[in-house]
């Protein structure tokens, strides 16, 4: 019997072999793992060997890659285990479609959104780390997961936090909700600084540990630039309620402000763990084994305003917010392709802004999302101009 629900409880993991997935499956352990949590599937992508030993670990009932020619390879790591293996985005849709009521949405990019929006529709609770869903289908997603009747439980620390910090029954005297940020490795580097590093040094996380695309995305604040458009469709706020501060030690995960002045911070130490553990409890809260914070070793907490010359994403989250309509869309799909190219080394560190307003310009005409399809087309068009934008940068 799970220790904090009192009721056994089936969850299924989308992006299992990630550092969110990795930090799921270690929360899960600590709650009692199989004796108080039955796993119904497992995916992943290329990383076989870690899924099937997940799969084998937890008695999945299903495994999956997204990659269709690993096939193969999952099927033979897993066989005479007992878990059924499928691939490809049907392997997906199979896996939101079992009927697990907790599903941990993991999966990075867009990729994510089809089998989150699967689990939605059926009446999942949704614990939300992906960030596209919100950012490129927005309110669509909102209301998927409404119509579906679950909950939507945020698993980004900072919108973790806010959901802790917010009040339902204060929502009229809500002001201002602060997001954080650590403002990454090149926090202190000049324009001329940044214009040379590499995905190698971008991807050095000075207080978190996390995966390739969101370390690249906190160098850049690219990161910061989709959550405020992701808390805005989270917490049903105006543009102008969303505020960010640099804030270089994580330890404020992300405040609320009232009508009264006060602020209702969430601070815990710099790991998913905590944000993860309330989201598959809540409304209980976990015993976990995470580091306590010690205010006598923290000593002090700075605060800094963000600079929107060096780290323009900021300032294109807010275009994005006051365009609106499918312009969330637009910037994700151009910064997911921008941020490819400066990963394999076809664009530099400042061209990912660059691409990403032009890409973002460009389509600034563009409405609003009546159906998924639409966001998908969206998404289709800004990817195509983004790699045009790429080669002209290129060869000029
Ligand atoms: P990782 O890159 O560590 O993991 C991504 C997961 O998605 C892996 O399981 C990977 O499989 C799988 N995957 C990769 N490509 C595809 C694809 N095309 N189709 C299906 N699955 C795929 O990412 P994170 O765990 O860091 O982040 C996951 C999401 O959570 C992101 O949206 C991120 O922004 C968000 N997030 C992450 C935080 C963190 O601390 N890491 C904090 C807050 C939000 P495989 O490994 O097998 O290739």
């Amino acid at each position: 019997m799970n220790p904090v629900t009192e009721v056994p409880r089936r969850l299924t993991i989308l992006g299992s072999t990630g550092s969110i997935g990795t930090n799921t499956l270690d929360v899960i352990a600590q709650l009692g793992g199989r004796d108080s949590f039955e796993i119904l599937a497992l995916t992943g992508n290329g990383n076989i060997d870690l899924l099937a030993a997940q799969a084998r670990a937890t008695g999945a009932r299903l495994a999956v890659t997204a990659d269709e020619s690993q096939y193969i390879a999952l099927k033979d790591a897993l066989s005479g285990s007992g878990v059924d293996v499928a691939a490809g985005r049907t392997g997906l849709d199979e896996a939101a479609r079992l009927d697990a009521d907790w599903v941990m949405a993991a999966i990075v990019g867009t990729a994510g959104l089809a089998p989150t929006l699967a689990a939605a529709a059926r009446g999942a609770d949704i614990a939300l780390a992906n960030k596209e869903c919100l950012v490129s289908a927005g309110d669509l997603f909102v209301q998927a997961v409404r119509d579906g009747g679950g909950r939507l439980i945020p698993v980004d620390s900072e919108h973790s936090a806010i959901f802790q910090c917010l009040d339902d029954h204060q929502r009229h005297a809500l002001e201002r909700i602060v997001l954080t940020a650590s403002g990454g490795p090149f926090r202190a580097f000049s324009r001329e600084q940044m214009a040379g590093v590499t995905a190698h040094t971008a991807r050095t996380h000075p207080n978190w540990s996390m995966g390739l695309k969101i370390s690249i995305g906190s160098a850049s604040m690219f990161n910061k630039a989709l959550e405020m458009i992701e808390a805005k469709h989270l917490f049903d706020v105006r543009p102008d309620q969303i505020e960010v501060i640099v804030h270089p030690q994580s330890i404020v995960h992300s405040m609320v402000g009232y009508t009264d002045g006060s602020v209702i911070a969430q601070l815990g130490s710099p790991d998913m763990r905590t944000a993860i553990g309330y989201a598959l409890t809540y409304p209980q809260r976990p015993s976990l084994n995470v580091e306590r914070l010690d205010f006598a070793k923290l000593a002090r907490l700075d605060f800094e305003a963000p600079d929107e010359v060096r780290f323009p994403a900021l300032r294109l989250a807010r275009t994005a917010l006051t365009r609106g309509g499918l312009q969330g869309a637009v910037m994700n799909a151009a910064e997911e392709t921008a941020f490819t190219a400066f990963v394999e080394e076809r664009i530099g560190f400042l061209d990912m802004a660059d691409i990403v307003e032009t890409v973002m310009d460009g389509l600034c005409g563009i409405g609003a999302a009546s159906t998924i399809a639409d966001v998908f087309a969206a998404d289709d068009e800004a990817r195509r101009q983004a790699l045009d934008a790429i080669a002209t940068r290129r060869s000029a």
